[in-house]
C-alpha cells in the first residue's frame, strides 16, 4: 500500500482528494498539468511514493526519476515539442524555488526558454 502523507497537497492529488488536469496515471506515477502554467506545455510529473526532495533519494529509489523522465517523454511526443524542444526541472530546496514538497519533475515546452533561468 501506498503511504499516504496527509498534509501533502500532491498526495492529495494522487488520492483524487484534491481535483487536478490528470494527463497520465499508471501504478507508479501520475502526470497533471500545473495549475500556474509558465509555457504552452507545462507538465508536472511525480512518483506516487511520497518523497520529499532529490537531496532525500536513497539507493532503494533507484529507478523512481528514470521513471519520471520516461513518462514525461513520452508526454512531450504526444505534444509534438520534440523537434521544437522541451526542459525537464526538478527543483531541490529554497534556492531552486521548491515550493511543493513531494518530488516533481516539471516537463516545460510550447515556447522559447530562456537560459540560464532566473
Ligand atoms: P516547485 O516550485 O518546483 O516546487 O513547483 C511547484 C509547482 O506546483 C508550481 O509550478 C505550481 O504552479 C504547481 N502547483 C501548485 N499547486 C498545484 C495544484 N493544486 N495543481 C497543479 N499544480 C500545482
Ligand atoms: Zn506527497
Amino acid at each position: 500500500m501506498r503511504k499516504e502523507v496527509t498534509d501533502c497537497l500532491f498526495c492529495k492529488i494522487i488520492s483524487k482528494q484534491i481535483p487536478a488536469d490528470i494527463v497520465f496515471e499508471n501504478e507508479s506515477v501520475l502526470a497533471f498539468n500545473d495549475i500556474s502554467p509558465q509555457a504552452p506545455t507545462h507538465i508536472l510529473v511525480i512518483p506516487k511514493k511520497h518523497i520529499e526532495r532529490i537531496s532525500d533519494l536513497t539507493e532503494k529509489d533507484k529507478g523512481i526519476i528514470d521513471e519520471l523522465v520516461f513518462v514525461a517523454k513520452g508526454l512531450a511526443e504526444e505534444r509534438k515539442i520534440v523537434e521544437s524542444g522541451y526542459r525537464l526541472v526538478i527543483n531541490n530546496n529554497k534556492d531552486a524555488g521548491q515550493a511543493v514538497f513531494h518530488i516533481h519533475l516539471h516537463l516545460l515546452g510550447g515556447r522559447s526558454l530562456g537560459w540560464p533561468p532566473g
